[in-house]
């Protein structure tokens, strides 16, 4: 839990629920299990040993920081992760709604869960929504799940980028678009062309576009620079398709299987 995040496209983090298992390629250096494994703060990711942690006592820490904040939901976990309940996923919402001044800023590479319990949720305008995508395979899967969640923002965190990947023909409901290189000792590197057609492709189809990091043996090795500048675009705040009178054509979509 931080008050303050040196990810740079937000402010602070805040972990309801620890604990996690991998799913697709982008998870294979994931930062949590890192930073799990060297601060040895318990078996959440060691092998046959996973523990999904869901914490009661940190749901309305949020509520106490006054100063209104950007804040990133779990990233020591994944808030719609098969092992945490549908009632605590709500109540974290519900948190989120109370602490309007705060924008949360979720990331989730369960999209399949995401879709099956979105209309069980309450998708206050402070509320950002996005998915991880590191290939062509995965952002052919989550983004269109995501395009139908009737969140304020909706955004993709393309990172750590492990291929090149087309974005445009899923760009139409998307806001805003992170993309970064890997970082770590066994950093897979990627290259400025793919970076650049991700970039292009945003500017056409209007979405925000901000470069994180070309990544490296630590996250700030490469810096940040792309084509002589920093793209450091942040979405326009919008009121959320919900509230805008959108019928969310989730809703009743929960199966008992999705909890
Ligand atoms: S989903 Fe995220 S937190 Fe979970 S293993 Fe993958 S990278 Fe790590």
């Amino acid at each position: 839990m931080a008050l303050k995040s040196a990810i740079e496209w937000t402010d602070a983090t805040w972990n309801p629920v620890t604990g996690c298992t991998k799913i697709s390629p982008g998870c294979a250096h994931c930062y949590a299990e890192a930073i799990t494994l060297r601060f040895r703060r318990g078996p959440a990711f060691l092998p046959g040993q996973a523990v999904i942690k869901t914490h009661d006592d940190r749901l309305r820490l949020p509520l106490s920081w006054k100063d209104p904040r950007r804040i990133f939901v779990n990233s020591m976990s994944d808030l719609f992760h098969e092992e945490v309940s549908l009632e605590f996923i709500q109540k974290v919402f519900q948190v989120m709604e109370q602490a309007e001044r705060h924008t949360f800023q979720i990331l989730t590479k369960r999209h399949e869960r995401l879709e099956a319990i979105a209309g069980e949720l309450a998708w206050p305008d402070n509320v950002w929504m996005g998915v991880s995508v590191e290939n062509q395979y995965w952002a052919d899967r989550r983004i269109p799940l995501l395009a139908k969640v009737p969140a304020a923002v909706r955004f993709l965190s393309v990172e750590p980028l492990l291929k090149p990947v087309d974005l445009s023909r899923h760009l139409e409901n998307i806001d805003w678009v992170v993309v970064g290189g890997e970082s770590g000792p066994k950093a897979r590197g990627l290259q400025e062309e793919w970076v650049r057609k991700i970039r292009d492709d945003c500017l056409q189809a209007d979405v925000s576009f901000f470069f994180k990091q070309w990544g490296g043996r630590t996250s700030k090795a490469g810096g940040r620079t792309l084509d002589g500048r920093i793209w450091d675009q942040m979405p326009a705040v919008k009121t959320s398709t919900k509230k805008a009178g959108w019928d969310n054509p989730l809703r009743g979509s929960l199966s008992a299987s999705s909890r």
